[in-house]
């Protein structure tokens, strides 16, 4: 009877430490999305250079900062992006570009490398190969794993997609990115900008379609 007793007692103890924790999410939760609300300016990032879909003049510029290795940005890119690019990007009134960030190490810089090496080399072929490269993960980036998704692209030239991982011939091209990060402070992936204005929740296309000046939408 004594261990039923005390074994009670833990019970009710769990069960006030786990509503309690409960609670805390709860308060957390609705803090979140107050700040939903909220969207912080910031300086229009330079996006000469970088990989942009859309027309060029179109009026409204969309920026990811985004990582080939961060689970978000998967979500981002295969949940997210194209209903933009079906709204915006498609339609002539918002233009997208990408920006690498390496914050998973030693792989993001290599599919950085190749995306890079795309762009170069096939620019028709690097938002298909951004694509894959999204669709590869979990499973490891290696440079057997570059050639492999090189090799689904009849345009990629593998020799030069090589080349360019195994003597990073366009590491510049991550300097320059690895700068914008720094002048905007991007501290999480997918960071998404319309324009000069960071997106608070770039996962609510509600909050990403208010943000679109309301003179491109008619
Ligand atoms: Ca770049």
């Amino acid at each position: 009877m004594k261990y039923a007793n005390s074994g009670s007692k833990i019970g009710v103890i769990l069960t006030i430490i786990i509503l309690g924790l409960i609670s805390a999410l709860v308060v957390i939760n609705n803090m979140n999305s107050e700040k939903a609300n909220e969207t912080i300016t910031s300086k229009l990032p330079k996006i000469e250079g970088q990989p942009t879909l859309g027309k060029e003049d179109a009026p409204v510029n969309i920026v990811e900062f985004g990582d080939f290795k961060c689970p978000a940005c998967k979500t981002w890119a295969e949940s997210i992006f194209p209903q933009l690019v079906n709204d915006y990007v498609d339609t002539g009134k918002a233009k997208f570009s990408y920006i690498n960030v390496l914050f998973h190490g030693e792989e993001s810089k290599l599919a950085s490398l190749a995306a890079e090496s795309v762009l170069k080399n096939s620019p028709n072929e690097y938002w298909n190969f951004h694509k894959e490269l999204f669709k590869e993960q979990p499973s490891r980036i290696t440079p057997e794993k570059i050639l492999e998704i090189g090799r689904k692209f009849a345009n990629v030239d593998l020799e030069r997609l090589e080349t360019d991982i195994k003597q990073q011939t366009v590491i510049e091209e991550l300097n320059n990115d690895l700068e914008l990060v720094q002048e905007l402070n991007v501290q999480q992936t997918p960071t998404i900008l319309i324009n000069d204005t960071i997106v608070n929740n770039p996962f609510d296309y509600g909050e990403l379609k208010k943000l679109i000046p309301e003179s491109v939408m008619n």
